[in-house]
């Protein structure tokens, strides 16, 4: 049998994620392996905390990487936060804010939802009427909405959502890493990320925090965690406190992964790597109009990130995806949802979002449109 590993080639990743690992994180995970209790693996996850709460902009002691891609992340705010029959509020825009609303109606949560038009953000009007309809225990919602490119309104929904006394629950799986997430500034309550995304890190850890109105929420439930794995009041044990208790064995390379992915973009600053995005995004953005190809977004709703396309009129969805794997060696995203087959989806995350990988791009959108 063939090496199959072997033959893998690089592709330049441009879809929804996992976008490009940066180098230092690939050198990173092939580090010797320690064990999960081992004295000088527990520094490295106390600088992890550290640097995690910095991308973060928080305070919250109980900022840990959870074991899981993203949407373990979701899972984990939500099964922590919700008992039977809870009122919950799901703002959806996108495939993501749906995933939401099916794993609060699985804890058997009293789940109202929301719903936007794709390709539009939420809107604070219509949260705040609802806001003073009904008093909800939890509002959650999607900051970067993957499935559409949308950006919606964090800040402004946290605001409401702080003077009507809820939990924010907020997905930052795209956002966190590529354009501002400020927790505490924005009073979020419990949010989830993951590594593949704006952190250049392959998937498989999940970034979250919860504030300490959200812990207490927690510690006093009236029942179990009815999920022994994403229990955070166990897994806190083991991320903090002098006598570390075995839970599960952390995932050692991927957290030296995650450690190294963050140490780049403190290096680089926050501020430096947001201006970066959003520097490739409008030079992405006019590329794409010289070729005559429209977004699918209003320009002040876009994300820096994730760009949705209407695909260019004459090329067919998946020959035209196919042409750029294997013509060219990029790959991009298709659509979800109500977007199959209308939209493509590129994606600028991490280490993706840089000058040459654009005009990579442009320049096989180009060849993929005279034929
Ligand atoms: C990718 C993504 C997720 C899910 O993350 P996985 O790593 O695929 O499990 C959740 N929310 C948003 C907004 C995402 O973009």
């Amino acid at each position: 049998m063939e090496n199959k590993i072997k033959g893998i080639e690089e592709i330049l990743l441009m879809g929804p994620g996992p976008s490009l690992t940066h180098p230092r994180v690939y050198s990173a995970l092939s580090r010797p392996t320690l064990g999960h209790l081992d004295p000088y693996f527990i520094q490295i996850m106390d600088d992890i905390k550290a640097m995690l709460q910095k991308v973060f902009q928080t305070n919250n002691n109980l900022t840990i990487p959870m074991s899981g891609t993203g949407s373990a992340g979701m899972e984990t705010v939500f099964v922590n936060l919700i008992e039977k029959g809870d009122p919950v509020l799901i703002l959806i825009n996108g495939a993501f804010g749906k995933r939401m609303l099916d794993i609060a109606q699985r804890l058997g949560a009293d789940a109202d939802s929301m719903d936007f038009k794709w390709g539009t953000p939420v809107t604070t009007d219509e949260v705040e009427a609802q806001l003073k309809k009904k008093k909800y225990k939890i509002v959650a919602m999607v900051h970067a909405e993957t499935s559409t490119g949308v950006c919606n309104p964090a800040e402004e929904v946290g605001k409401l959502v702080k003077e009507h006394g809820a939990l924010y629950i907020l997905d930052t799986v795209t956002s966190l890493g590529g354009m501002e997430v400020a927790v505490d500034k924005w009073h979020v309550d419990a949010i989830y990320s993951g590594t593949q995304k704006c952190l250049s890190c392959p998937p498989g850890l999940s970034p979250v925090s919860f504030s300490d109105r959200a812990v207490d929420v927690i510690m006093n439930r009236e029942t179990k965690v009815p999920n022994w794995y994403l229990d955070v009041s166990m897994i806190a044990n083991y991320w903090a406190g002098k006598k570390r208790a075995y839970h599960h064995t952390a995932p050692i390379n991927m957290l030296y992964g995650l450690y190294e992915a963050l140490a780049v973009v403190l290096e680089e600053g926050l501020e430096n790597v947001y201006d970066r995005h959003q520097r490739m995004h409008e030079k992405l953005v006019t590329g794409l109009e010289e070729l005559g190809i429209k977004m699918v977004v209003d320009k002040q709703f876009r994300l820096p990130m994730l760009n949705s396309i209407w695909i260019p009129e004459g090329i067919d969805d998946a020959e035209g995806r196919r042409a750029l794997r294997y013509d060219h060696h990029i790959e991009i995203g298709g659509g979800l949802g109500d977007f199959a087959g209308k939209v493509w989806r590129i994606g600028l995350m991490g280490n993706t979002a840089r000058e040459e990988h654009v005009d990579r791009l442009l320049k096989a959108l180009a060849a993929i449109k005279k034929k």
